[in-house]
């Protein structure tokens, strides 16, 4: 099982297969993706090796992100490939939900087993301030087809100050009868969202005070489940994790790394660079990219720094899927 000095163990391994989207949040790329030089993607064989490597040194869950990763045409394959990986358990993906009513089904044959959908809003017209794209509603039809298959389903919502922050109310109800996990996601500093950030940046701790207040318990986690802190209320169908990045020891139970779109090995979501893995990858050396990767992950920090406004090398998170 790969481990840092840390004693933290990593099981988990979130895997970017493209950096391109075709959204343009207000807080990733609200100029939408730029399209500025050729990307050299990990191609389906390379995904192959990679994930064989991780699951020998004991990871047993992959998420596939992006960009967004549903526009890669292979998508089905990668997962099929994943899913089938000896020593892999778990395949999700986080995605805009963009072909989420069309491909689903799809996905759900070559093996996927849960999804999160990112819905910063529950209202069309603030949906589409947000994103760029009036997609809401195929989407909400998406997240019943995939419920009606078997799917776990998360949705991801960014908190946001002007724009979804009086909208909580509206999301406890839809969750009343849903059986959806929501993740509110604290907004995060990149490189590129300097001036946004200090607009819109809203702590979790308020949120999580209310929930409290009207009933919601707060479920006992043990070390290994990650950094969301999880409620549940009997008379709610679906549940709710907070995730705010800024509070005390939120790097403490840090369980995953990252794979950038272009093969990079990244030790946390803002490291100061990616490291390069990619000829192991290329030469199908599963053995020596093992001693590799244990031998990187000596460099693995306690903590990001973004309390101190630190961002490493990160420009926006499509660049590494969140
Ligand atoms: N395109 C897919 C999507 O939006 O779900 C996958 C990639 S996206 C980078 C992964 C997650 O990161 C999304 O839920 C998105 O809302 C979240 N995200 C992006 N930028 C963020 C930021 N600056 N702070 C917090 N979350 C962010
Ligand atoms: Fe695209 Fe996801 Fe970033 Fe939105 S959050 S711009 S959907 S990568």
């Amino acid at each position: 099982m790969l481990e840092d000095k840390f004693g933290r163990r990593f099981h988990y391994l979130r895997l970017s297969i493209t950096d391109v989207c075709n959204f343009s949040c207000n807080y990733c790329l609200p100029d939408g993706y730029a399209c500025d030089s050729h990307r050299d993607f990990l191609s389906l064989e390379e995904i192959t090796t990679l994930v064989q490597c991780f699951a020998q040194l004991g990871t047993s869950k992959i998420r596939i992100t992006g960009g967004e990763p549903s526009l890669r045409k292979d998508l089905s394959a990668i997962i099929a490939q994943c899913a089938k990986t000896p020593g892999i358990k778990q395949v999700a993906m986080t995605t805009n939900g963009y072909r989420l009513e069309k491909d689903i089904e799809q996905w759900q044959s070559a093996g996927l087993h849960s999804i999160n959908v990112s819905i910063d809003s529950l209202d069309p017209r603030q949906f589409a301030a947000i994103t760029g794209h009036d997609k809401l509603e195929s989407i909400m039809r998406g997240i019943d087809k995939a419920l009606t298959l078997g799917l776990k389903v998360k949705v991801n919502a960014v908190l946001l100050r002007q724009y979804n922050a009086h909208e909580l109310t509206t999301f406890l109800n839809w969750i009343k009868h849903l059986p959806v996990s929501l993740r509110l996601i604290e907004l995060m500093q990149t490189g590129e969202n300097t001036q946004f950030f200090k607009q819109q940046h809203l702590s979790g701790e308020p949120i999580k005070r209310q929930l409290l207040t009207q009933g919601w318990v707060q479920t006992l986690r043990d070390k290994t489940a990650g950094p969301a802190e999880e409620f549940f209320h009997p008379d709610y169908a679906g549940k709710i994790g907070l995730i705010m990045p800024y509070s005390k020891d939120f790097c403490a139970s840090c369980n995953r790394l990252r794979i950038a779109a272009t093969g990079k090995l990244h030790l946390c979501l803002f490291a100061e660079q990616g490291l390069d893995i990619r000829h192991y990858l290329l030469e199908n050396d599963v053995q020596g990219l093992a001693v590799e990767l244990t031998k990187l992950l000596g460099d693995k920090e306690a903590t990001h720094w973004l309390q101190d406004g630190y961002t490493g090398a990160t420009k926006h998170l499509a660049m590494l899927g969140g």
